[in-house]
């Protein structure tokens, strides 16, 4: 027996392919003059659990078939409108504070069409018009989410006094911003697209959409960059670089800056097993494992800069206080900071001068409620956490003003790999071979006018603010970095807490 299924108007030109749910959305909350909530009440499955916002992104709670029958369209030309029948699957919510709103291509919009994948945080430019995809808007979000279009009465509604012809306009359906207009009395296509155009958009977006599954093939990896909201660019340029090193390069223009990164993929269950057979693990301490990886590293990166590492083992307290910017080279000041931390101080003269009370080391950084840490874990996360302090002090040392605090606050490790609680987990950090590559052109151009790496200007009234005695205790002040050339009382300070 067939159902009865209401109809809504529409016109089987749309969608278009791939166009976004937010789009084919607009458009039915416009012919059928609906709000936002109504057209809920229509599509939703009855047993899904629904607000009154329109969830755009995911179908999971929409009656797919009804929805197509309602529209006298086949279904499957619905389901490439949303992610989660492409296999994508992200949380759905939003957050004005992350800048969450709709993309959009002017261009493409005059044509009534907006992309699903322009839904993605990484994709900037339109593939078709080759132009910037406008910045995220919350108002287009808002209008079809939750609060619907606005109907603004024409100049003749409004002047009705004045002037009384029939034929002026009515008015416009649209959204505060402007972005979404519709004009009354002109029933517009709803698709002007030409067959031509369909096919070159559909091509497009199939071979992105093989692209993204590739990447996800390691989510491990990736799976942060498939998500709607902007990522901070910092991460988004190592995740992307990752996904492209999987994936290969990107078959859309993405205007974006990458870094070069490598990774370290790292299974708990097998190392349990492997733990289980031979119990050879305990008897390594932590201490044995940080000595080897401090070797290794200093061999490595470090060896080549001995002199700059010797000359910043040699400062006394108060001159690693008022060091000159401009004189200090990157790699060796990493490094510093990197056992300083690790090893829970803040004054370098703890690190020359064997304190005789053992530090503990500050591994326990990487604590995390739900996984019990190996010794093997916690040396891959300290191994990865030099390269972003190397990462971090040459993106800001020559800048007017730095100061590296100890506060202890645990962020790195969500930044080296935001799933390292479950089995399977990979840590992304910064390409060793570019930072050494940029740390040598750096330390050739350093401006060594004199053999001392202090700033003399900075009287020593500033130097000793804080913390002026402590040799361990944190939160503390590694080092203070000033420019010599710098106005004072001109510069910003950038703060570095690891
Ligand atoms: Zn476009
Ligand atoms: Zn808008
Ligand atoms: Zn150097």
């Amino acid at each position: 027996m067939t159902r009865l299924v209401k109809k809504l108007i529409w016109q089987q030109a749309a969608p278009a392919p791939f166009e976004s749910g937010w789009s084919v959305f607009a458009k039915l909350i416009l012919l059928n003059q609906m709000k936002p909530y109504q057209l809920i009440g229509l599509l939703k499955l009855p047993e899904a659990k629904v607000t009154n916002k329109l969830r755009f992104r995911c179908s999971d709670w929409i009656d797919l078939e009804q929805f197509a029958a309602m529209i006298s369209i086949n279904p499957n030309r619905l389901r490439v409108c949303f992610f989660d029948q492409l296999q994508i699957h992200i949380d759905e919510s939003y957050s004005q504070l992350k800048g969450d709103g709709i993309k959009i291509c002017p261009e493409c919009l005059a044509k009534g069409y907006h992309c699903l994948f322009f839904e993605l945080s990484f994709i900037d430019t339109c593939p078709w018009h080759h132009v910037a995809l406008e910045q995220a808007c919350a108002d287009c979000l808002r209008a079809i989410y939750s609060k619907g279009l606005q109907f603004n009465p024409g100049q003749n509604h409004l002047n009705q006094n004045n002037r009384d012809d029939s034929s002026e306009e009515h008015g416009k359906w649209k959204s505060i911003c402007n972005h979404l207009v519709f004009e009354v009395d002109i029933v517009r296509q709803l698709n002007q697209m030409s067959q031509e155009q369909e096919l070159e958009i559909s091509h497009k977006c199939r071979l992105l959409y093989g692209w993204i599954k590739t990447a996800q093939t390691r989510l491990d990896l990736t799976e942060k960059l498939f998500c709607y909201t902007q990522i901070e660019a910092n991460k988004f340029e190592k995740l992307f670089n990752a996904a492209e090193q999987i994936a290969g390069q990107c078959p859309w223009p993405i205007n974006k800056k990458r870094t070069s990164v490598k990774w370290i993929t790292y299974n708990n269950h097998q190392h349990e097993l492997q733990s289980g057979n031979n119990s050879k693990d305990s008897t390594i301490s932590l201490d044995d494992v940080y000595g080897s990886i401090r070797r290794h590293i200093f061999n490595r990166y470090v060896r080549h800069h001995r002199v700059c590492h010797h000359s910043i083992m040699n400062l006394k307290r108060d001159e690693s206080l008022s060091l000159d910017t401009e004189k200090v080279c990157g790699v060796a000041l990493a490094y510093c900071v990197w056992r300083l931390k690790i090893e829970n101080f803040i004054n370098i003269e703890a690190l020359k001068y064997d304190l005789g009370t053992k530090q503990e080391l500050v591994a326990n950084d990487f604590y995390h409620p739900k996984i019990d840490m190996t010794i093997e874990m916690q040396a891959n996360l300290i191994y990865m956490q030099f390269f972003y302090f190397w990462e971090l002090i040459d993106q800001n040392i020559g800048k007017n003003s730095m100061v590296i605090n100890s506060s202890g606050l645990p962020f790195l490790i969500s930044n080296m790999c935001a799933t390292y609680w479950k089995e399977l987990w990979s840590g992304i950090f910064p390409h060793p071979e570019t930072l050494a590559n940029s740390a040598f052109m750096h330390c050739v151009q350093i401006y060594k006018r004199s053999k001392s790496l202090t700033n003399d200007r900075i009287t020593r009234n500033w130097a000793y603010g804080y913390h002026t005695d402590l040799m361990s205790n944190k939160p503390g002040i590694m080092f203070k970095l000033t420019k010599f050339q710098s106005t004072p009382g001109q510069h910003s300070i950038i703060y570095i807490n690891l």
